[in-house]
Order: C-alpha cells, then structure tokens, then sequence
C-alpha cells in the first residue's frame, strides 16, 4: 500500500449543515444551474444532460 494525491470531492451542502445526496437542478430567469451531481452521477450523465437542455428552452419560450 502507498500514499496517493489527494482528491477534491464536489458536495453540496443545506443551509442546516446536512449533507445533500440527490441531484439538485435550480434555475431563476433563464438560467439553469445543476448544483449537485452526487453518484450516480456519471451513469446518469446523459439522462441529467437531456433534463438540463429541456429545462432550458422551456426557459427561453
Ligand atoms: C469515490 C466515488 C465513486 C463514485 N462512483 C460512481 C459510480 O460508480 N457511478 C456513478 O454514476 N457515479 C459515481 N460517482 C459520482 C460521479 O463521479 C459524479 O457524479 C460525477 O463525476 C459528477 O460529474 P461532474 O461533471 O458534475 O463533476 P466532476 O466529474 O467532478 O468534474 C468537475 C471537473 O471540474 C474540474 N474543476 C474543478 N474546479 C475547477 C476550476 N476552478 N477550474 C477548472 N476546472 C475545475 C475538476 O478537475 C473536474 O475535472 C462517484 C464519486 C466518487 C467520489
């Protein structure tokens, strides 16, 4: 066993300190933010991605 470098892990975070576990899509206007794209994330990469671009022109019509 050997010491690796280190990681940086993205994860979102309540206002009440808990940690958020679920995707988190947000928007105002026409912007869309994903927020939160815990596992499954990368499997869920494609279907995320189709949800984001709909989201988005429905926000532009
Ligand atoms: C240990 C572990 C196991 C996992 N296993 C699975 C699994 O089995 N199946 C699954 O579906 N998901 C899994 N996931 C979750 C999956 O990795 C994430 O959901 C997915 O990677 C999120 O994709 P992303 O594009 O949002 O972020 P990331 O993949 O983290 O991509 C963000 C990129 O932005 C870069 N970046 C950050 N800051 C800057 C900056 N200031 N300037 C330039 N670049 C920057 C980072 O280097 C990184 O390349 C796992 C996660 C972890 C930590």
């Amino acid at each position: 066993m050997h010491a690796g470098p280190r990681g940086v892990r993205v994860q979102a975070m309540n206002a009440d300190g808990s940690l958020e576990d679920d995707f988190v899509i947000a928007g105002q206007g026409r912007l869309v933010h994903l927020c939160n794209a815990p596992s499954p994330g990368a499997t869920s990469s494609l279907a995320i991605a189709e949800h984001l671009v709909a989201t988005a022109l429905e926000r532009v019509r």
